[in-house]
């Protein structure tokens, strides 16, 4: 006889909130979270049933769980219009634009079939190589889904080392320029074809990199190349190489892995978000 209240007690507790904090909501509470009017009003609180032991109000941890949902950021975002602004051989051939991300690798690393993807265009880039523009800085401007304008700078495939060691290389002193002059650039994309080692001369680029204090993004391409099993590893030896705080992200133009991340990434260090506000972002 006595069993009995304790058993109904211990499942409607389960049952309420497995994982949340709600969890040990008592009966009256678990039909109050299921009732889809519980949110609605501010802070409904049920009466107080004698004998009910005082919970942590059901009705709040709704609200809490509502409005997080509500601030979260959405986990995607998509390119409304792209379009080729201008090829350029220094920073100030053009006026000042929205927030910029340069994207930068050797030659065939995939930059072309990346930056189509990002703007969710098929031939943006390529058809920006003519011929009087293949030596130049590529200039694209892409209107997100939620009004953010970004700016692709898509660099002429070069040899990393030469940027800040020696001028070699003859896009370098091109590059170098706009990278150190360049007052809307938010961060700059590495791009690392992901079956190649490691080679020093990008391990070099990167830290010249953090040494001008711009904010870097290793993306290893071509991904899909890599047996699932094996990204771990491949993943983990390049963020060992770089000395990066995580590792790179993975990326495939051919079955879309990483891209979204890539385009959300780019997105947040464009127009970060103000702290504490809604949907706010910072003004570029
Ligand atoms: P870019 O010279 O750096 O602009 O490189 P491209 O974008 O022109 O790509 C060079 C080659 O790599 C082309 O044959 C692309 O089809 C191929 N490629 C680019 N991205 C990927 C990818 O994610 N996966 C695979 N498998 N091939 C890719």
């Amino acid at each position: 006889m006595s069993a009995a209240p304790t058993l109904p007690k211990r499942k409607t507790g389960k049952g309420v909130g497995p994982g949340v904090g709600t969890g040990s909501t008592p009966k009256s509470g678990s039909t109050a979270a299921a009732a889809p009017g519980d949110g609605s009003g501010p802070a409904p609180r049920p009466a107080p049933q004698p004998g009910t032991r005082p919970g942590p109000r059901p009705g709040k941890s709704i609200e809490k769980r509502r409005a997080r949902q509500a601030n979260r950021a959405p986990r995607q975002t998509r390119a409304l219009t792209a379009e080729f602004v201008a090829a350029v051989a220094a920073s100030d051939d053009v006026a000042a634009g929205p927030p910029e991300v340069a994207l930068c690798g050797r030659s065939n690393v995939g930059k072309s079939s990346l930056v189509n993807a990002l703007c969710q265009q098929k031939a943006l880039a390529r058809t920006s190589r003519t011929p009087g523009r293949t030596r130049r800085i590529c200039l694209f401007d892409v209107v997100l889904d939620g009004g953010q304008t970004v700016r692709l700078v898509d660099f002429p495939g070069f040899g990393h080392a030469e940027v800040p060691l020696s001028m070699r290389d003859e896009f370098a002193p091109m590059i170098q320029g706009y990278l150190e002059g360049q007052t809307q650039l938010r961060a700059v994309v590495v791009l690392i074809d992901s079956r190649r080692d490691t080679d020093s001369d990008a391990v070099g680029f990167v830290e010249w990199l953090h040494e001008q204090r711009l904010p870097v993004v290793v993306v290893a391409t071509k991904i899909d190349k890599i047996p699932k099993n094996l990204r771990f590893p491949v993943l983990a030896r390049m963020k060992r190489d770089f000395g990066l705080q995580r590792p790179p992200l993975g990326v495939s133009t051919v079955d879309g892995d990483g891209v979204q991340a890539l385009r959300l990434a780019i997105r947040d260090v464009c127009h970060p978000r103000v702290p504490g506000k809604k949907g706010s972002r910072v003004q570029p």
